[in-house]
């Protein structure tokens, strides 16, 4: 079977919509959106360190009742899956997905959790421990699908740690190597959102300030998506 039609683990999370089927992906675990911000050099060296892929049925979750060796304790509920935490957004996505209209209803829930800041929204709160996960209705991310087997329902520009995760398929070396890759898609996240927050003037001392107001950081999100792909079209 050739890459491009293997069927893999897609993290915490299945695609919002889609009941009972084998999710099948077109390229590695990087969320699609994520192809048009970063530059080719980020995603050529991600490409380098892409862990071997699982196949796992998310919609029949493995981790409703775990078995051998996973990454969580488990078992998660149904309808909580491995979305348990509250994720942070860059800047860049954010702003790509402040437009889709159909998302509307979700910002009301997930403002709250997070700090506006010109790297994005940071949680306010850590995320939950491998004992805790997948088990508390509170803990539930804004971007879960309502439902008693919910998908993501920004699984395109779903954020390092849920395209990294990964709940079972392998020992140590396994785990280690999505880490590994994880790790990597978080820096380029960083380092992206530093660059657009540096582009648009703030410094180090404040690009970590939480805006003043929801329509100061709203503006500066949008912008921030059309300074990400101009960063990118400046580096051809
Ligand atoms: S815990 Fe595993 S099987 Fe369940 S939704 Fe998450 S990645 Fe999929
Ligand atoms: S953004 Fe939320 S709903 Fe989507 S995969 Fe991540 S934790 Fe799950």
């Amino acid at each position: 079977m050739d890459r491009a039609h293997r069927v893999v683990c897609l993290g915490p999370r299945s695609i919002a919509g889609v009941k009972n089927v084998y999710r099948v992906r077109v390229s590695a675990s990087l969320p699609s959106s994520y192809l048009k911000w970063f530059r080719a050099g980020v995603l050529a060296e991600l490409k380098q360190v892409e862990p071997e892929t699982v196949g796992l049925d998310c919609a029949r979750c493995f981790m409703v009742t775990p078995r051998g060796r996973t990454r969580d304790l488990g078992p998660f509920r149904q309808e909580l899956k491995c979305c348990t935490f509250t994720p942070y957004l860059p800047s860049y996505s954010l702003g790509g997905l402040l437009s889709h209209e159909e998302l509307s209803d979700v910002w009301e829930d997930y403002f709250p959790k997070v700090r506006l800041t010109p790297l994005g929204a940071l949680p306010r709160v850590p995320g939950t421990s491998i004992c805790e996960a997948g088990r508390h209705a509170a803990d539930r991310c804004a971007f879960l699908e309502k439902s008693e087997n919910p998908g993501c329902r920004i699984f395109d520009s779903r954020p390092s740690p849920c395209s990294s995760y990964v709940c079972t398929g392998g020992g140590d070396e396994f785990f280690k190597s999505w880490q590994r890759w994880g790790e990597t898609l978080s820096s380029a996240e960083w380092e992206l959102a530093h660059e657009v927050a540096f582009e648009a003037g703030y410094t180090f001392d404040d690009v970590e300030m939480e805006f003043a107001g929801m329509d100061e950081a709203i503006a500066f999100y949008r912008r921030a998506a059309t300074l990400a792909l101009e960063l990118r079209s400046r580096s051809r």
